[in-house]
Parts: C-alpha cells; sequence; structure tokens
C-alpha cells in the first residue's frame, strides 16, 4: 500500500502516521527527519539543508526531489510505503506523480488531516521531542499527551524542542507554504484530489479532521482505511 499523508505542521500527521506504519507494516519516510537526521550527522546533505530548515523555508527542489525518489527504491519499500512531508509542493507533486507513473508503481491513498492554521500553531510551540524515540508524542498543551514532568511520558526520556518551533515567524512561513492552493501545499493536496477525481477515485482521498485527540483522529482513520 503507497499512502500520501498530508497535514500542516502541528497537525498531529507524524503521530498518526506511526499508526498507520505499524498497523499496514510499511515504513513512514519522513522528509523532515530525514533532513535533521543528516544534520545532527553534520552530512552534506544536512549543511546544505539547515539554513532552510531554521528559516522555515522549503530546502530546495533539486535536493528534495532526487533524495526522496530515491528514498523509494530503497528494500524496504518494496511493498509499500507511507510520505510524510513529501510532497511539500505542486512541483514535488507533479514530480512524484510523474516518477511513480514512469516506474508502474500506483499510489493507493491519499491522506489529508484538516486543521485550522491558529490551532496548528499553538501545538508546534507546545510540542517536545523525545531523545528517545521520535515518535513519543509530547506536547505541554495537548492534556491527552502532557510531559510527565520534563520528561517523556510515554519512556521517561530527555525532552527538548525543535529550533524551528519556537520561532513565531518561521512557523507563520511553513503555513504559508502548507496553506498556499496556487503553488503550495494545499496546491499538491489539491493535484491528488483533481487525479482521484478523473480517476474513479484512484487514489483514493480520506479527509481527517485533526482537532480530536489523537485516539479519536486515530480511530477515525483507521476506520476509513478499513481496519476499525
Ligand atoms: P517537518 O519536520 O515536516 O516540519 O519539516 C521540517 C523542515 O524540513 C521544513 O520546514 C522544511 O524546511 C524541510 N522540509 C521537509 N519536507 C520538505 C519537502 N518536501 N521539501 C522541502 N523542504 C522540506
Amino acid at each position: 500500500m503507497n499512502v500520501l499523508f498530508f497535514g500542516p505542521n502541528g497537525s498531529g500527521k507524524g503521530t498518526q502516521g506511526a499508526i498507520v506504519k505499524d498497523k499496514f507494516h510499511i515504513p513512514h519516510i519522513e522528509t523532515g527527519v530525514i533532513f535533521r537526521e543528516n544534520i545532527s550527522k553534520g552530512t552534506d546533505l544536512g549543511k546544505e539543508a539547515k539554513g532552510y530548515i531554521d528559516r522555515g523555508e522549503l530546502v530546495p527542489d533539486s535536493i528534495t526531489i532526487p533524495m526522496i525518489l530515491d528514498r523509494l527504491k530503497a528494500d524496504d519499500c518494496k511493498n509499500g510505503w507511507l510520505l510524510d512531508g513529501f510532497p511539500r509542493n505542486l512541483t514535488q507533486a507533479q514530480e512524484l506523480d510523474k516518477a511513480l507513473k514512469n516506474e508502474g508503481i500506483a499510489l493507493d491513498i491519499v491522506i489529508e488531516m484538516v486543521l485550522d492554521r491558529q490551532i496548528a500553531k499553538n501545538r508546534i510551540m507546545g510540542r517536545r521531542l523525545c531523545a528517545n524515540d521520535n515518535n513519543h508524542p509530547n506536547n505541554i498543551y495537548i492534556d491527552a499527551i502532557k510531559p510527565n514532568g520534563d520528561k517523556c511520558r510515554v519512556c521517561g526520556g530527555a525532552l527538548s524542542t525543535r529550533s524551528d518551533d519556537q520561532d513565531e515567524e518561521a512557523i507563520d512561513k511553513r503555513h504559508n507554504i502548507y496553506y498556499d492552493t496556487k503553488t503550495g501545499t494545499m496546491a499538491a493536496v489539491n493535484y491528488f484530489k483533481d487525479l482521484s477525481a478523473k480517476n474513479n477515485g484512484n487514489p483514493k482521498i480520506i479527509e481527517l479532521d485533526g482537532r480530536p485527540g489523537v485516539k479519536e483522529v486515530s480511530s477515525e482513520l483507521l476506520g476509513k482505511l478499513g481496519q476499525s
């Protein structure tokens, strides 16, 4: 099963993506995580990407598109993949669609988490990262996933903030890109919705209300995926 997962920063897309990954045993490929891993390892890719990420800008397509198309060729993607954070603009959507068609790979499902911009912003600023596991959700502004003091609520690991999460200007820039229906991420979402409309509902489009808590959203999602 090949899946695209869209949602603004702060919508809980990473958390829900991890649930889908576990249920379907497919790799959860997060562009942002790949970049951050490269930054912490000090690779050339990380050095190139860091400035863009800190400013809340997109890493150029010339770097991001080949990186992801290459990642989809890895062995663990043979039985499917879940892409999260890519495509992030219309060009990336068109290039992905073209590459999949060239390889004869079907895109099965497109998930869109829908969330108001201001709610998403508050959630980002409250987000805390667990040192032990990137998929341990902690947020000081969400009761259901409040950290245990200053430690991870799941494993007790040390918590930190992402440098680009505490900078309001950078958050606004990221949301400007997401909610842009001309060339930004919403243009990419609409690209796949149009494709689906022209192609008898393929890929299947799943819209999710991102406002409820993690459990409610995941049960709605799994229900819509036929896994409840
Ligand atoms: P995220 O973890 O998804 O919030 O991504 C963090 C940052 O990585 C973004 O603000 C961008 O600077 C960069 N990034 C992530 N995905 C992409 C992408 N598909 N294209 C370009 N830059 C990206």
